[in-house]
């Protein structure tokens, strides 16, 4: 057995994941849950001097919102849109017949206006645009969602749903680019103060096909994205935890994001994998939190 189905196995066993038959779509204890809701807490105490502008959105986005930002370009592969039935009573007996007789009975599903939510940032930027320019100084934006990827695995730190908690900076380039420095060093010192072993690299994204590849050297080239790796369930392959990304005027151009003199914005974002964060800390600490090191504990239940 890999490391992957064993470290997977043991959190069946032991009750912190729920196994729905699906690969990647897990159902979650609450012991796993205050994990979770605890690293939060956590993560607002290193981002409570920002006074960022706190923000949820379900995990369904606006389909023209999720068409404008491109994301078909760059990850068909991974994106997920609800559809529904739509059809009169002929349509409905046709499908029913259909479900009984075990054909695929999806093909006659229309698309709705909603498209499950890539990344925890996607629905802001429009939404930010729409107020107009950005006040003096630019914008800062704390979101959590549940996010959906087309990427099954029996790799627990790989999930079909899963939570992305983030900020966002919308600005002036040396802002935005200062804003993503300042999160390197805290996101660090975060993962270490949870008794963590970090790695922190330059990175890219999947991107799509052959055309894919010549963006993703371009991303590593350019800096753009760095995340912060931790053992999960192979030293040799750590896993990225938390992800730097600086999108330069990708968004600002997109939606029309502009400073308060007129330009166009910048945007970044650090972006915590918080199912990825508490799955590094029961590999690394054990199953039942009761006996995590005291250090990590009083961390996370403290205060
Ligand atoms: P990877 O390279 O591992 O696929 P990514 O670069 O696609 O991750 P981002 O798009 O930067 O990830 O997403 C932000 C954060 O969300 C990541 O740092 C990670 O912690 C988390 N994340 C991404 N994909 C998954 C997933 N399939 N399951 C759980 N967490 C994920
Ligand atoms: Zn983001």
């Amino acid at each position: 057995m890999d490391m992957q189905t064993s470290l997977l196995n043991r959190l069946f066993d032991s009750g912190l994941l729920i196994d729905t038959g699906v690969e990647g779509l897990y159902g979650r204890s609450g012991a796993f849950e205050d994990v979770i809701a605890r690293f939060e807490a956590l993560v607002s105490k290193f981002g409570q001097d920002q006074n960022a502008e706190e923000i949820r959105f379900p995990p369904g986005m606006n389909r023209a919102h999720f068409e404008g930002s491109g994301y078909m370009k760059s990850f068909p592969q991974l994106a997920g849109t609800v559809h529904s039935f739509c059809g009169c009573e002929l349509d409905h007996m046709n499908l029913l017949q259909c479900m009984a007789e075990g054909d695929d009975w999806t093909k006659g599903q229309d698309a709705t206006n909603i498209v499950l939510t890539p990344a925890a940032c996607y629905p802001l930027y429009p939404v930010v645009a729409k107020r107009g320019p950005l006040p003096q100084g630019g914008g800062l934006f704390d979101l959590q969602s549940y996010c959906f990827r087309h990427e099954p695995s029996n790799d627990p730190a790989r999930m079909q749903l899963f939570r992305m908690r983030e900020y966002v900076r919308i600005g002036a380039p040396e802002d935005v680019m200062a804003f993503r420095q300042a999160w390197m060093e805290k996101g660090r010192k975060l993962i270490e103060t949870l008794q963590l072993p970090v790695e922190i690299d330059v990175a890219n994204d999947p991107f799509f096909g052959r055309a894919g590849k010549m963006l993703s050297n371009n991303q590593r080239d350019q800096n753009l994205k760095f995340e912060l790796l931790v053992p999960v369930t192979s030293t040799a392959k750590p896993t990225a935890c938390l992800s730097f990304n600086y999108h330069q005027d990708h968004f600002g151009t997109t939606w029309g994001l502009k400073t308060a003199d007129g330009a166009v914005a910048h945007t970044a974002c650090v972006g915590f994998g918080l199912e990825r964060v508490a799955l590094a800390l029961f590999a690394h600490h054990g199953l039942n939190t009761n006996e995590w090191p005291e250090p990590v504990r009083e961390a996370l239940w403290g205060n």
